[in-house]
């Protein structure tokens, strides 16, 4: 069940999936512009090995869960919006399309695919914009989805990939572009909340900072996919 940590602040707000290195990164981001309502959801809890890439939390947090570290470190840095906690781990595409349709807009830094693609059915079943984002070693990726109007996940990849999943666990990643992946994904989502800049939608960015690489690609939406396909004609 969510807890309201404080009091102020209106509006739909932004949802973050997961409160890792990119949720923390974007809910800083987004606290720090003004974005007075945010929920946010994990199960988990912070490590030490996590620090260097979830700098928001410190060693004081760690063994606590990430939503309510969160939630402190923000209030620590004056923050005075609404921040929902939900501490829980949403799997099912349903559940998270009806937490969903409380707010304007989901951010999505979650570290597997299966929630991601969740995620992604999720705002096409709610019609809420989905602010995609993931980060392994040195690259990243950013996607903004607007549900029946741009291109989604499933038109760029069908479903999860067959095989070992690879996560940050497995093949780590620095806390540089997880900052950078993060501040992506809570620019995108000021641009829908606020009705400005031009989002990335029908593109993905990728970012190689190894090779200090950005790349705008473009991704069709597909009349066949198995996610958007339905929705309205294209
Ligand atoms: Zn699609």
């Amino acid at each position: 069940m969510a807890q309201t940590v404080s009091h102020q602040g209106a509006g739909q707000g932004a949802l973050l999936i997961g409160a890792g290195g990119l949720g923390s990164s974007a809910a800083w981001a987004l606290a720090a512009a003004g974005v007075s309502r945010l929920g946010v959801v994990d199960d988990d809890r912070v490590s030490l090995s996590n620090l260097h890439r979830q700098v928001i939390y410190t060693v004081e947090d760690v063994g606590c869960l990430k939503v309510e570290a969160l939630a402190r470190r923000l209030a620590d840095q004056g923050f005075s919006g609404v921040v929902e906690l939900y501490r829980q781990r949403l799997e099912s595409p349903e559940e998270m399309a009806n937490l969903a349709r409380g707010y304007g807009v989901v951010v999505d830094g979650s570290d597997n695919f299966s929630t991601r693609f969740a995620a992604n059915d999720a705002a096409l079943a709610s019609g809420r914009p989905l602010v995609h984002g993931a980060a392994i070693g040195l690259r990243g990726q950013v996607m903004t989805i607007q549900p029946g109007i741009s291109a989604c996940l499933r038109c760029l990849f069908h479903g999860p990939p067959d095989g070992d999943e690879r996560s940050c666990s497995d093949d780590g990643v620095l806390g540089p572009i997880v900052a950078e992946v993060g501040g992506w994904m809570a620019l995108e989502a000021m641009k829908l909340l606020r009705d400005v800049g031009v989002p990335l939608l029908n593109r993905i960015l990728t970012i190689d900072m190894g090779r200090s690489h950005r790349r705008l690609v473009s991704v069709p939406r597909q009349a066949g996919c198995p996610g958007c396909g339905k929705l309205k004609a294209i």
